[in-house]
């Protein structure tokens, strides 16, 4: 592009909060054909809530006292909501010894001389728990669009923490503008298949890549490029940062973490799903005055 199509679509992209940090960003903004979205922070707003606890055994004070020991040594979003509800309800404050976090699973500890586990079912499985009748319960939940946190006590399996988190509200606008624009869209996520697949239901998006291992987000992307897809990846969280770099073009949500802020090519200053069909909008108005 010239030097003055480039100016232009940079300063149009700045005046909506779209940051392109170089020609070459916005020159590729324009040739993408895929967009890949992280699911947590990105397309939902990122700050789960626990709707429902659900207990086997013990009471369900006990269990979110045990579990909220555990995720206060975590720095996982999902343990930041259950230690806060566990705090609102008032249950007893018990002290974690030995923590131990397992990325993409959950963590585990001892509290009150008893071995808490907290994480999902890959977890469980695991350390061979049996989920019993909870497993249906879980099944339940995550099918209604809730992420299931497990909560394991002394080897057996004691209650489902059950949290949402509410899509953002431009998020169904964003993927059908995509759409729109000829662009196919993919969920991906290390949440459970169920809790994602109902998401991107509601949200219209084409694919669901779920229960992704952290270290894996990047690999999906290379797959999709192998397939000949020229693949933006939308993400917000330290997890993201390796797949931003692989895409053709990475975009930062603009409340993410500094990582994914310093690795993507555009920033999203206003954390508007909706400014990633714009993004691309501008691209190719750059392009087509190139021409
Ligand atoms: P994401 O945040 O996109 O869901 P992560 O890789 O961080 O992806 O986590 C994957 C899954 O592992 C979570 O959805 C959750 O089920 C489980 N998990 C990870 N850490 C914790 C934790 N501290 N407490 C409860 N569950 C956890
Ligand atoms: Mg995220």
């Amino acid at each position: 592009a010239t030097p003055t199509a480039i100016m232009v679509g940079t300063g149009l992209g700045a005046r909506r909060g779209v940051l392109f940090k170089n020609a070459t960003a916005l020159e590729t903004s324009a040739r993408i054909d895929t967009v890949v979205m992280d699911k947590t922070g990105t397309l939902t707003k990122g700050e789960p809530e626990v709707t429902d606890v659900v207990v086997d055994g013990m009471a369900a004070d006990e269990v979110l006292a045990l579990a909220a020991a555990v995720e206060r040594e975590s720095e996982h979003p999902l343990a930041a909501a259950v230690a806060r509800h566990a705090g609102t309800l008032g249950v007893a404050a018990l002290t974690a010894a030995g923590f131990r976090n397992v990325p993409g699973h959950g963590a585990s500890a001892q509290v009150a001389g008893r071995r808490v586990l907290v994480g999902n079912a890959r977890l469980m499985t695991d350390e061979g728990i049996d989920l019993g009748t909870l497993g249906a319960r879980r099944d339940e939940l995550a099918g209604s669009g809730r992420t299931a946190v497990l909560v394991a006590v002394d080897g057996r399996a004691a209650g489902v923490i059950a949290l949402a988190d509410a899509p953002r509200e431009t998020s169904a606008a964003a993927v059908a503008a995509l759409h729109e624009a000829g662009v196919e869209v993919v969920m991906l996520s290390g949440d459970n298949e169920a809790t994602a697949r109902r998401i991107a239901g509601r949200l219209g998006t084409d694919t669901v890549i779920a229960e992704v291992l952290p270290g894996d987000k990047a690999a999906k992307i290379t797959e999709l490029q192998r397939a000949g897809k020229r693949v933006a990846m939308v993400g917000d969280g330290v997890n993201d940062a390796p797949a931003l770099a692989q895409a053709d073009l990475g975009i930062a949500i603009g409340a993410g973490t500094d990582v994914a802020i310093e690795t993507a090519d555009v920033v999203l200053m206003r954390s508007d799903p909706l400014d990633v069909p714009t993004a691309l909008t501008i691209g190719r108005g750059t392009l087509r005055k190139m021409r």
